[in-house]
């Protein structure tokens, strides 16, 4: 795959995957079916999965824990997750209080306890907003229902412009092997324009810290097209990260979900459509920066992600997410997996606390995938990754993936999207930068044009 991925500008768009505009509604494909169609009614089946032990007659999946926590100092303008801004110490406390309480409350379940961590995940938000003090209280807790110990990775999400040195310590103290840092463009203007609260400087002033800090993984994020990008920044943006030496750098693409700030703008006219790139801008930054970290010693792990080739470790949470592993999702508006059946935590503060600070599991809606739904939902994941091979789908599942998806991967391969044979598929650099456009391909006819969540 890799000798498919010393990307070079992109094909000119030809094809009628090539929509031009970020138009309102463009998702990343993060689970399948769409959660749009997840529902209340199919919450039995989450707990009925829960409370009923390991079958011995399989293999064990691995088990992940996910933290959510949901504090921001400001609200990106192309944000579509679920954040506040408004919330004191005394707020944070109870929110850490109730996500502790509701660890222990999976811990004590008969398909989670004595199961031991693979890896876990704190994800926001901003897990680096909240102080040093609630991180230790929180983790203490969650420690001694689920120890960690032996995890593979702990993964911490952070904000540049949140970090101390101390706080720096107390995450490296709790055990955190990949710390990732949003840095997202290193301009200024463009980090003002689209909300953010951090400036370059600010990246600059910690990176000492986490370096001293000496974590197995250094993850830095860029966003390609955010509002005001150029080539001439983009460049420089690149270039500048490339000095920054981290292990491990992921690209995304800015999309536009409905409830961004952005489209909000965009639908009452405050924003015009001519201030948002085009795909093709978007995939062309996207390849020159793949094309630079790949110049400079980094290869490609995924359509978002280099890793530097002397590094070898890989992203421990993303691989088992996309391999269907068991996932415990905590937090306001939290995803799930667990027995095949996937499940999300309320979405807003006061229903997701009043449960969750008692005890009682603030599942709000759910769904059991067919069989059927699992194969397409491990493939299509997978597929992120640029090339996928059909045998562990046969040992698997007993699915040959090419001859049940025979049609759409033809027509993709006449788009200039893929090529495949009887032993896999082998996304073209044309689809590898558009892959989150053309995975909705895959999708059963029900799923296909239906809104995302
Ligand atoms: S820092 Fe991340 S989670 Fe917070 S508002 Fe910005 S994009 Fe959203």
């Amino acid at each position: 795959m890799k000798e498919a991925l010393t990307l070079v500008k992109p094909e000119p768009a030809t094809t009628r995957l090539d929509s031009k505009t970020t138009d309102i509604g463009s998702v990343f494909v993060s689970n399948y079916p769409p959660y749009s169609f997840w529902n209340a009614d199919a919450v039995s089946e989450a707990h009925a999965v829960l409370n009923a032990p390991l079958p011995d007659d399989a293999p064990a999946p691995l088990l992940g824990l996910y933290m959510h926590i949901p504090f921001c100092r400001k609200r990106c303008k192309f944000c579509y997750f679920r954040v506040y801004t408004d919330k004191n110490a005394r707020d944070i406390e109870t929110y850490t209080n109730a996500l502790a309480t509701e660890v222990e409350t999976y811990a004590a379940l008969p398909r989670i306890e004595n199961r031991p961590l693979h890896f876990v995940y704190f994800g926001g938000g901003t897990p680096s907003y909240i102080s040093s003090r609630h991180l230790k209280q929180l983790t203490d807790r969650v420690k001694a229902a689920m120890p960690w110990d032996k995890a593979e990775e702990v993964a911490f999400e952070c904000e540049p412009g949140t970090l101390t040195q101390p706080k720096v310590a107390a995450i490296k103290e709790i055990g955190v092997t990949r710390l990732s840092l949003g840095v997202e463009n290193l301009n200024d203007d463009i980090l003002r324009e689209n909300g953010r609260a951090h400036i370059s400087k600010e990246v600059y002033r910690v990176m000492p810290w986490v370096l001293d800090a000496q974590f197995d993984q250094l993850n830095v994020d860029l966003i390609a097209g955010m509002i005001g990008e150029t080539w001439e920044n983009w460049r420089d943006t690149v270039q500048k990260t490339i000095d920054l030496n981290a292990d491990s750098v992921t690209v995304y693409q800015l999309e536009l979900p409905h409830n961004t700030v952005y489209s909000r703008d965009l639908k009452t006219g405050e924003m015009v459509e001519t201030a948002v790139a085009t795909w093709d801008e978007k995939r062309e930054w996207h390849a020159h920066a793949f094309e630079q970290f790949c110049a400079a010693g980094y290869e490609i792990s995924s359509a978002y992600t280099v890793i530097k080739r002397e590094n070898s470790r890989g992203f421990v949470y993303r691989d088992a997410v996309w391999t269907g592993q068991d996932l415990i999702g905590t937090g306001v508006a939290s995803f799930s997996h667990v027995g095949g059946v996937h499940f999300q935590n309320a979405p807003h503060w006061d229903g997701y606390l009043e449960p969750a600070a008692k005890g009682r599991l603030p599942i709000q809606r759910a769904f059991q995938p067919t069989e059927d739904e699992r194969v397409t939902r491990q493939m299509i994941l997978q597929l992120k990754i640029g090339k996928l091979n059909a045998q562990p789908f046969r040992d698997q599942f007993g699915v040959d993936i090419i001859e049940r998806h025979r049609g759409a991967l033809e027509r993709l391969r006449s788009e200039g999207m893929l090529e495949f044979d009887g032993s896999g598929i082998e996304l073209t650099q044309a689809g590898f930068l558009r892959v989150d456009q053309l995975l909705p391909e895959f999708y059963a006819e029900k799923y296909r044009n239906s809104r995302y969540t």
